[in-house]
């Protein structure tokens, strides 16, 4: 069976610059600090992570957290909860959130707290793609990729039920 090609949005060429650009100001940032920890939130932003950890010019360590949402017909609107936990200790540590897409927020409504509560050093939020238009939550990211429109994107690592992700560009789907 073959998947429709999505449209693209962003090619190859315009992520690679834009995540070089994200890495020149986290190295930056964080260049005073010591080690930073990259914490990528599984699956959509094992990519933009590799991609962004390379680039980045500081002490870095790297580690994942992974959140399911759980939708049953009472359940609304979806409730998340961990199905994996960073390995290490976050005590005093400099904690770069790594994201691929912030769209309602709550996602990151429920993991900053969650993280802040572990008392790092720094706690901050870097995220490839930025869809503000379905905010629900005044949650706003430190670094940002490209703002998108309220569309299903797909691509670099992003899917739709499970496709795409290998996808070397962004794209736009039209089902949601
Ligand atoms: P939020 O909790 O901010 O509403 O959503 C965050 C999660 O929803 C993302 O990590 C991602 O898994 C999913 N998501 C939201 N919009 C899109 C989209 O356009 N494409 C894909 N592939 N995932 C999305």
């Amino acid at each position: 069976m073959t998947s429709p090609q999505p449209t693209p949005l962003f090619t190859e060429s315009e992520i690679a610059a834009r995540v070089a650009t994200l890495a020149a100001a986290i190295s930056r940032d964080y260049a005073d600090r010591g080690e930073l920890l990259l914490v990528g939130v599984l699956k959509g932003t094992f990519i933009f992570l590799a991609d962004l950890a390379r680039r980045i010019e500081v002490r870095r360590q790297i580690d994942f957290v992974a959140l399911s949402s759980y939708r049953d017909g009472a359940t609304r609107p979806a409730e998340l909860r961990p199905v994996m936990d960073l390995r290490g200790d976050i005590t005093g540590r400099h904690v770069l959130v790594v994201e691929d897409i912030v769209d309602t927020g709550r996602t990151l409504a429920y993991l900053m707290p969650l993280l802040a509560a572990r008392s790092p050093s720094s706690l901050a939020v870097c995220t490839l793609l930025h869809k503000r238009a379905r905010r629900e939550v005044a949650i706003e990211p430190d670094y940002v990729g490209f703002e998108v429109p309220d569309r299903w994107v797909v691509g670099y690592g992003l899917d739709h039920a499970e496709r795409y992700r290998a996808l070397p560009y962004i794209g736009v789907i039209e089902e949601r």
